[in-house]
């Protein structure tokens, strides 16, 4: 069976990733949270107080350090280390939330991280969402997916996120860092958050999450049997 690599981009919250996991394993292939690993570079950042407008700083800071992926066996879920630390709970808080899209505006953190992730979609199999995979990491993928939705049905979404890893954030301040994070996301010069040319858009406002699923996969599954 040919496999293809699936490139799924959009707006933060729509629900990508959730929909990205589900899609990796009903086809048996990797996903890759990117979202995760510019939350880990933020997180760094912010603990060794890099700043991120000091080119040579940043340089230096990249150069130490390391992500790696892992499954956790219980979960079956693949979650982010960063230096050999499982970071996937601190990076999912609100205060890297708050920077994380300053720090993937910078050149040089999207040249390295999309450098990693063009390594990993080498051998095809490959589920990755985040803002610029149909576009900059993997211009050639076989199904590319841009979802969009509604702002405050997205942020209703990411409250009851937060919520569930016990951080209680208001609505509106959820709704700012939406909007924030796109603005930022839509109008970098490096990799903007854009619609590939041939992907299919989906706006998940009003479709259920296992109706979102369907249509994903039944694209993938024409692409893998039908092209
Ligand atoms: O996907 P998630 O919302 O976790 O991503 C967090 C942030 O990481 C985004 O708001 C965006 O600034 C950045 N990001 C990016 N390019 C990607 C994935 C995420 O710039 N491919």
């Amino acid at each position: 069976m040919r496999k293809i690599n699936i490139a799924i981009d959009g707006f933060s919250s729509c629900g990508k990733s959730s929909t990205a996991k589900i899609i990796a394993k009903q086809l048996g292939y990797a996903y890759i949270d990117t979202g995760a690993m510019y939350r880990a570079i933020t997180l760094y950042f912010t603990e060794h107080y890099i700043n991120s407008t000091d080119p040579i700083a940043v340089s230096h800071a990249l150069e130490k350090i390391e992500l790696k992926f892992v499954p956790n066996l219980q979960t079956n879920q693949s979650e982010i280390f960063l230096n050999g630390l499982n970071v996937e709970t601190e990076i999912r808080k609100m205060y890297i939330a708050e920077r994380v899209s300053e720090v993937a505006a910078i050149v040089d953190v999207r040249r390295n991280l999309v450098a990693q992730q063009q390594r990993m979609g080498k051998k095809k199999g490959i589920v990755m969402d985040g803002r610029d995979i149909g576009t900059m990491v993997f211009p050639d993928a076989e199904l590319k997916i841009f979802m969009t939705a509604d702002v405050q049905v997205r942020a209703e979404r990411r409250q009851k996120e937060l919520f569930e890893k016990n951080e209680l954030v208001e609505l509106h301040k959820v709704i700012e860092n939406l909007k924030h994070r796109d603005n930022i996301d839509t109008n970098r010069s490096e990799g903007p958050l854009r619609k590939a040319q041939e992907a299919l858009e989906i706006d998940t406002t009003f479709i259920t999450f296992d109706e979102q699923v369907d249509i994903i996969m039944g694209m993938a599954l024409s692409k893998i049997y039908l092209d």
